[in-house]
């Protein structure tokens, strides 16, 4: 580890709190000190207040910004004095702290200061530096852990037992530091045992260096700290088994979980090891970890489905070795060692499994490293306990609100470069589901992308095509909930006698078959699917059709067919199937504004009579096709399957 200050950049940032957002994203940018929120910086200053005073203010990492992307914004400015008084009071309770940290702040309208800011506050130099370095975890996680700690630094850090962050470990700080003259004494940094370390200085260079120092002291002191880890050649990718641990790791949870397989060398090596058992149970690397990965992971056995229930189990039976009053979380893992294949990470949405695995990877790399440097010892159940169900940490879950309807499913629309189904696209991503969105258009790209979904370039009447977009959805989400099988086209009007076979035979191949392949090869994984459901786009045509639309109108019927056959023999897996018919989108690139001119001159009508030639007299638009497909694939059409749904104002011939 070594230093990335640099002056040039450095000058690019104005001031104290400048410089301070400066070595704040060079801390954030190494994983081997701050993961994901992790970790806390401040700077103190001398400002003029609303009233013209001059006031003493800490400007401490506000909750919700994470070091790597801080801007100025991203502290909290909080008055010194209260502060400093609190530290005074012998017991505080986490709920008073907060709510006074809050009402010391200048500006009402920043982010809630760091549950660390007393402690920031009481550390007698501007600049103050706070990280979970993976080497200072490592080197105190170990029964002898304090004597290392002094072998290392000598007197050039202060050590702290583990007691819980927040007011507590800021009041023990306090009882070692008051008093004293830490520059004279020679001191550069507090080493918190099974926590972190903290370094200061007058200088935001300074500061940050010290922490580089002695962090790379703690390395160097591990020896062979850097060194690769073991690989092993990882398996085939069991796809279809990824799919039902999905499917049951969610149930657990109680909701649909994206789930990211880590599949290198280095994770299924490390998923391989001959007693990973004994070494994923020993717990997490520091006790916020627990938040989002629980206290440990599930390691997979011969039989998955009892090793989850016995993980499940375990946590029940933790919770009640330790609960005082608390309501108990739910009891799925969030990170699944399957020997084999790798480790494979859980979350809400795609963001939250991607942070679980980079807070997993850190952990199984540090304890590994850990143990071939002198044996890993994590902190006792009971401390990670109080951590992991510690009301303020609670806190920072809950804020996300109620959950969107399709929060954490996989959805594969079909079509969805433009019109229906980038409708049905639009609408199922923003009811939170991870849209793969499967057209021939290379507009498809961009179209998903401005939905936070994956656009895929997919001819789907070829086999190995499909397949191979199946198979990437569940390889980098887990698998697949919902189907939107939506392509298609509409060939021109021929009459029988006059129609080619050409037309015909398109239209079967991309109106009917495309849809068969695709059901073919999405069902295994549908049935481990979370509510799993399948809509088909349909036409008006089926049930009231049009002179020389046979091409068309025959592989749209056959579709309904098909969609009632895949809801007899789904049913029993709890698949449902529902087909929509849509009639008269006109919002859609097939009818351009000359040719609806054309069409409603046929009728003798207006355009806008044409476009609302229906019972209700009303205009459909995508976004209510979309809509009511959304719809189908929740829960609200949870006891459906096998029905045809019309979106088309009524119709008085299907009526
Ligand atoms: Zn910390």
């Amino acid at each position: 580890m070594r230093s990335i200050w640099s002056d040039s950049e450095a000058a690019a940032f104005a001031g104290d709190l400048g410089k301070r957002v400066y070595t704040s994203r060079l801390l954030g940018a190494d994983p081997e000190l701050v993961l994901h929120g992790g970790g806390n910086t401040s700077v103190k200053t001398r400002e003029t207040d609303f009233f013209g005073e001059t006031v003493d203010v800490l400007h401490v990492k506000g909750s919700g910004w994470d070091l790597a992307t801080i801007e100025n914004a991203g502290f909290a400015p909080v008055r010194m004095k209260p502060l400093l008084r609190m530290a005074e009071i012998p017991h505080l309770s986490d709920a008073d702290m907060v709510r006074q940290q809050r009402a010391a702040m200048l500006d009402p309208e920043a982010p809630n200061p760091s549950i660390e800011a007393i402690l920031h506050a009481i550390i007698p130099f501007r600049f103050v530096d706070h990280t979970h370095a993976n080497a200072i975890i490592a080197l105190t996680n170990h029964a002898q852990g304090g004597e290392r700690v002094r072998a290392v630094f000598g007197g050039e850090v202060l050590i702290v037992p583990y007691v819980m962050p927040g007011f507590i470990l800021a009041r023990t700080v306090w009882e070692l530091i008051r008093g004293r003259d830490l520059t004279a004494e020679g001191i550069r940094g507090i080493v918190l045992m099974n926590h972190g370390i903290f370094t200061f200085a007058d200088d935001a260079r300074a500061s940050y260096e010290n922490m580089i120092e002695l962090v790379s002291r703690a390395e160097a002191a591990l020896g062979g700290w850097g060194a690769t880890l073991a690989g092993a050649g990882a398996a085939t990718a069991d796809l279809l088994g990824l799919a039902e641990l999905r499917g049951q790791v969610s149930r657990l949870r109680g909701a649909a979980m994206i789930a990211r397989l880590d599949s290198s060398e280095a994770a299924a090596g490390y998923a391989s090891l001959p007693h990973i058992a004994d070494l994923a149970a020993r717990g997490p690397a520091t006790p916020d970890h627990s938040i989002r990965t629980k206290r440990i992971p599930a390691v997979l056995g011969a039989d998955r489905t009892a090793s989850l229930q016995a993980y499940a189990a375990e946590y029940a039976a933790y919770f009640q070795r330790h609960a005082k009053g608390q309501t108990m979380l739910d009891t799925a893992p969030r990170v699944v060692i399957w020997p084999g294949q790798g480790v494979v990470s859980f979350g809400r949405s795609v963001t939250e499994a991607d942070a679980v695995a980079d807070i997993a990877k850190a952990t199984w790399e540090t304890v590994q490293r850990a143990e071939t440097t002198g044996g890993w010892r994590a902190l006792s159940e009971r401390d990670i306990f109080e951590v992991e169900y510690w009301d303020l940490e609670q806190a920072k879950l809950r804020q996300g609100g109620a959950a969107k309807v399709h929060q954490g499913k996989v959805a594969l629309v079909t079509g969805s470069a433009a019109g229906i189904g980038f409708a049905c696209a639009e609408a199922l991503a923003s009811q939170g589901a991870k849209v793969i969105g499967m057209d021939l258009s290379p507009e498809i790209v961009e179209g998903m992308a401005s939905l936070g979904g994956e656009g895929l370039v997919v001819n789907l009447t070829q086999d190995e095509a499909v397949i191979a977009a199946v198979e990437g959805a569940v390889r980098r989400f887990g698998g697949i909930d919902i189907l939107v099988s939506n392509a298609g086209i509409f060939t021109a009007g021929q009459y029988l006698d006059q129609l080619e076979q050409s037309n015909w035979d398109k239209s079967m191949a991309v109106n009917l078959t495309s849809h068969q392949k695709l059901l073919k090869y999405t069902i295994p994984y549908l049935k481990h699917g979370i509510d799993p459901a399948i809509v088909l786009v349909g036409s008006r045509n089926v049930q009231a059709p049009g002179a020389g639309a046979a091409s068309y109108s025959c592989a749209k019927a056959a579709l309904t067919q098909l969609c009632r056959v895949a809801a007899l023999e789904l049913a029993p897996a709890g698949v449902r199937c529902n087909i929509i018919h849509p009639d008269a989108v006109f919002d859609t690139k097939l009818w351009t504004p000359e040719n609806l001119a054309r069409s409603a001159e046929r009728y003798g009508m207006t355009v806008e009579e044409y476009k609302a030639r229906n019972l209700l007299r009303t205009e459909i638009k995508s976004r209510d096709v979309g809509a009511m497909v959304a719809a189908m694939a929740s829960p609200l059409f949870g006891k459906t399957t096998g029905a045809q749904i019309p979106v088309d104002g009524g119709n008085d011939r299907v009526i």
